[in-house]
């Protein structure tokens, strides 16, 4: 008799609202990977549950099983919520947690090779080097053997083309495939440094009730040791036999970050982000799962990995925006972090020097424990504002210029900081005022001088620059305001006998370029480093001691709310860059408007004054923290149709809060601050309420009728709760 089939719900990566219902004569643990048949395709899933019966007749089968072990309970518990907190389609949040290449077999392991034991007596050996005199290759190969037995990857490090003259010696009989050595015993690891007493705190806090959910914010700046602190408190959870999760903002932070963690926490330490090949992040996936993993040092997407093990997770620069993602599924890491930390009882840290205002806020709402970190290694920095009206289109100030001068002088080096890349945002002729405009973007197109070529930084459209004007023909093109690229070009003209290196996207496109770049800067010979945000994030270089920033002026225009936040961090954090080592650090911030609030809060308070005079602004102007807000966002590849669904849904969202009595702010429709990217129009609603749960109950309640709107169909869109970008 044939078993009767099981049936199961899958979250199907696909718009799809609902959980689709498949059969299958397996029997398959919810969190299990599958791949199902949806109308005429192929996608991925994950079984949510099984159910006694289906509502449907015809169940499609499961077509395919993947040889992934299934996601732990609690990971499927964590992606219910998500998609019922952010209100986006079950099997695409699925999707986020799944890893890529489902399909790919596991890597082959490694193969080793050894001399066989008969020819290690020296009179044996030395026989068969001299047999291979007239072949260099194999006996080098046999050299190398000789004296312990290597893995491919080895080989690879010590000798290029030896795959040939290996098999020729095989063939032989002389070497042969040979068991990999047992590992290591996991090293106690060496200098684990004394904690200072404020960090024995930190770590003493946040381990001695590792059961129990808490979140830590660690404050304290760059150099405080806050990363000692995660250090020493995963050694701690990993003594515990379970896992830790230690996240970073970005791709550049994780060689350094694993490195540290690799000398010092002596396990086995694994990496995950979109840096890494595809089959390489399926195994980190799978490891983990299966429990092989002790550490994951990862960036945003890596908060969906599958530990079954879980005992603590660290976010470093809490409050950085790439922790929210920005399109599709729009989650931030730190939140789901802290909701899967609270599910499963253990402490979450979170890690910053000038942490988000949402952050600070739960510290006074007593959600979230404060811990500071106040003694700093290295020396106190000094900042000043540089007043630069009346400086018409040059780019330093003549203090700026003197200040460069002298540090160099002194044999110190110096950081410029600027975050735009190219060589000039603005390309037009100054004959009949055309201008090279993207043609997809609301936006005008930077000029890449050594490229040779005008660039959208929106959507990646290039064109080649051209020679005269295109309107008039005229050759009167001119370049409007500056990049890091002009700053290079500039400085080293100023200083032609120093250094120049140049520090953005463009120039370090490789790990091997920017740790090459490390290695001249820690020779500590004078030079002049000149850079985006690319410079501004974890880097350690002693002998910097003067930073200057060319203009901190754009974010004060800003329409955007969170403007002065990030600006205040941003400042902060390139500050923090100068004086590390024993010289005492010096911060210049050119500026238009000397006089604004926001650089004088800065200046005289630091980061703690600016975030407290922001966050009483919030309050009064009823902003997030103190409210709560989410955006509907739409966009097509015509102007019209985000702005008729939107307004559609204004009605519906309307009508539905008043027959609800619900206290809830409508704004909009209005169009997106860069109404035109990549081709797409976009607009957007806000939504806005005092209370969390009003908000998810009152989207809940009326999404599926938005879903139904005809309009709806002409558009892309989706929500996006607690957005980070208006
Ligand atoms: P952060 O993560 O706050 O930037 P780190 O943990 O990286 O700070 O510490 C900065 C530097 O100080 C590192 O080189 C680290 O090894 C060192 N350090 C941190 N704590 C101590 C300590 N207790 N004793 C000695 N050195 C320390
Ligand atoms: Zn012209
Ligand atoms: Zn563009």
């Amino acid at each position: 008799m044939a078993m009767p089939a099981m049936i199961y719900q899958v979250a199907v990566n696909a718009p799809v609202w609902q959980l689709l219902d498949y059969q299958s004569e397996q029997t398959l643990q919810p969190g299990q990977a599958v791949s199902v048949e949806l109308g005429q395709r192929r996608a991925n899933g994950v079984i949510i549950k099984s159910i006694p019966r289906s509502e449907f007749k015809k169940l499609k089968h499961i077509a395919q099983v993947y040889d992934l072990p299934p996601m732990p309970a609690d990971m499927v518990w964590l992606l219910q919520w998500c998609w019922a907190y952010y209100h986006h389609a079950p099997g695409e949040v699925a999707a986020t947690a799944l890893p890529p290449a489902m399909d790919a077999s596991a890597p082959e392991p490694e193969q080793w090779f050894g001399l066989k034991t008969e020819f290690k007596a020296s009179e044996a050996l030395d026989a068969l080097l001299e047999t291979t005199k007239r072949a260099p290759k194999q006996q080098e190969l046999l050299q190398v053997l000789a004296s312990v037995a290597h893995s491919e990857t080895q080989l690879n490090e010590c000798l290029s083309n030896w795959r040939q003259p290996l098999k020729r010696l095989v063939e032989k009989g002389w070497i042969e495939n040979v068991a990999p050595p047992a590992a290591p015993p996991s090293r106690v690891c060496p200098n684990n440094p004394q904690l200072r007493q404020e960090q024995a705190v930190a770590v003493s806090s946040i381990t001695s009730r590792s059961h129990q959910f808490r979140s830590w914010l660690l404050e304290g700046v760059t150099g405080s040791g806050k990363t000692e602190v995660y250090l020493q408190a995963a050694r701690r959870i990993l003594a515990n036999g379970r896992q830790v999760l230690l996240l970073v903002p970005e791709i550049g932070l994780t060689p350094q970050t694993l490195q540290r963690v690799r000398q010092r926490l002596g396990c086995e330490v694994g990496e995950y982000h979109s840096g890494m090949g595809d089959s390489a992040r399926r195994e980190t996936w799978r490891r983990v799962a299966m429990g092989e993993l002790q550490v994951v040092v990862g960036t945003r997407s890596a908060v969906f990995l599958p530990f079954t093990q879980l005992g603590m997770t660290a976010l470093d620069e809490e409050h950085d925006a790439s922790y929210k993602q920005q399109d599709g599924f729009h989650y931030s890491a730190r939140d789901v972090a802290i909701m899967r930390a609270h599910r499963l009882n253990i402490p979450v840290v979170l890690g910053s020097a000038t942490p988000a205002l949402e952050s600070l806020a739960n510290v006074q709402r007593k959600r979230y424990s404060r811990l500071e970190l106040k003694e700093r290694h290295g020396s106190e920095t000094k900042w000043e504002l540089v007043d630069v009206r009346g400086l018409g289109g040059a780019i330093f100030s003549p203090l700026a210029i003197q200040a460069m001068k002298d540090r160099l002088k002194a044999g110190e080096q110096v950081m410029v900081f600027l975050n735009r890349r190219g060589y000039a945002p603005v390309h037009m002729c100054g004959d009949c005022g055309w201008a090279a405009n993207c043609l997809r973007c609301d936006s005008h197109l930077t000029l890449h001088m050594a490229k040779q070529r005008l660039i959208c930084h929106h959507c990646g459209t290039e064109h080649k620059q051209p020679l005269v004007c295109p309107s008039c023909q005229h050759e009167s093109l001119i370049q409007v305001g500056h990049g890091t690229e002009r700053l290079e070009e500039e400085l080293t003209q100023l200083f032609p006998d120093t250094p120049v290196h140049r520090v953005d996207r463009d120039r370090m496109r490789s790990r091997q370029a920017m740790s090459e770049l490390r290695d001249k800067i820690l020779t500590g010979d004078p030079c002049i480093l000149v850079g985006t945000q690319m410079l501004a994030k974890g880097h350690d270089f002693p002998q910097l001691a003067l930073v200057l920033v060319v203009d901190a002026d754009q974010a004060l225009y800003s329409s955007d709310f969170r403007a002065p936040e990030r600006l205040g961090q941003l400042l902060v954090q390139v500050a923090g860059r100068a004086g590390r080592g024993e010289k005492p650090g010096k911060v210049l911030i050119q500026t238009r408007q000397p006089e604004h609030p926001i650089l004088t809060t800065l200046m005289s308070g630091g980061y703690p004054a600016l975030s407290k005079s922001l966050l009483e602004e919030r309050r009064s102007a009823e902003l997030p923290p103190y409210t709560v807000q989410a955006m509907v966002r739409a966009d097509a590849l015509k102007s019209d149709p985000p702005r008729q669904f939107l307004e559609q849904a204004l009605s519906v969202l309307r009508e539905r809060a008043k027959a609800k009595d619900l206290e809830i702010e409508i704004h909009g429709p209005f169009p997106a601050v860069m109404e035109r990217r990549a081709g797409r129009w976009r607009w957007q609603l806000c939504l806005q309420t005092l209370q969390r749960a009003d908000m998810k109950a009152f989207l809940s309640n009326v999404l599926p009728d938005i879903r139904e709107l005809p309009q709806s169909k002409n558009v892309r869109w989706r929500v996006d709760v607690d957005p980070y970008e208006l």
